[in-house]
């Protein structure tokens, strides 16, 4: 297998197209470190910091956080990093694009695919509205596809599982405008630089991982 462990790449798709899942599954395979802006902000909301407090209102009613403070958040963080790694939720729109390519040049990282991941709008409905999630330790369960044991118990640590704020159907639907509006402008703006692969989200999540292998590896 061609070496995998020091792709840079991104994972581009709506809410709910499963670059989350992907992520954690191409972490735990391929050992690249999964960097998400969404579990990112999430930590600093609960912690309480200046960032956490300023993101907290645009996250909970689904709209995008201003680019200035995301670029900056992930400015610190790719620096910090010398092997390889997933982008997940980053970036969401041109400015963040291009953004990064400036901080990638800096830090003289090279990008190698960005992969687009699709899902059709009523699947991605269906996948938001069901995911439940532990806010003690972060697990994902989903109220059809993967239930917990004891419904409503995260089966990991025990924690009453909550839907998150962003997942009810209001915030979804701005979310999925926010996506269309503001993320899917990246598709071209990828696919002019030759690094866009598209790959169907619907096809299960290991078979998705190995589309995405596939195509990353040219095998
Ligand atoms: P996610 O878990 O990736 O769906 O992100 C949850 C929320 O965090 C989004 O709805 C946005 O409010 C915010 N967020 C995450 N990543 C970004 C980003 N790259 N740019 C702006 N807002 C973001």
């Amino acid at each position: 297998m061609a070496k995998t462990d020091t792709l840079h790449f991104i994972l581009l798709g709506a809410p709910g197209a499963g670059k989350g899942t992907q992520a954690a599954y191409l972490n735990e395979n391929w050992g690249l470190t999964h960097i998400s802006t969404g579990d990112i902000l999430r930590a600093e909301v609960r912690a309480g910091s200046a960032l956490g407090n300023e993101a907290k209102s645009y996250m909970e009613s689904g709209k995008l956080v201003p680019d200035q403070l995301i670029i900056d958040m992930m400015e610190e963080k790719l620096k910090t990093l010398d092997k390889g790694y997933i982008l997940d939720g980053f970036p969401r729109t041109v400015a963040q694009a291009e953004a990064l390519g400036e901080m990638l040049t800096r830090i003289n990282h090279k990008l190698d695919a960005v992969v687009n991941i699709e899902v059709g709008d009523d699947e991605l409905i269906r996948r938001l509205t069901g995911r439940r999630v532990c806010p003690k330790c972060n697990s994902v369960f989903h109220i059809y596809t993967m239930k917990p044991k004891v419904e409503g118990i995260c089966d990991n640590c025990g924690g009453e599982l909550i839907q998150r704020k962003d997942d009810q159907i209001d915030a979804i639907t701005t979310r999925l405008v926010a996506f269309k509006d503001q993320t899917q402008p990246l598709i071209e703006y990828y696919q002019s630089s030759g690094k866009l692969v598209t790959v169907d989200g619907t096809i299960g999540v290991p078979a998705v991982a190995e589309k995405i292998r596939a195509a990353l590896t040219g095998e």
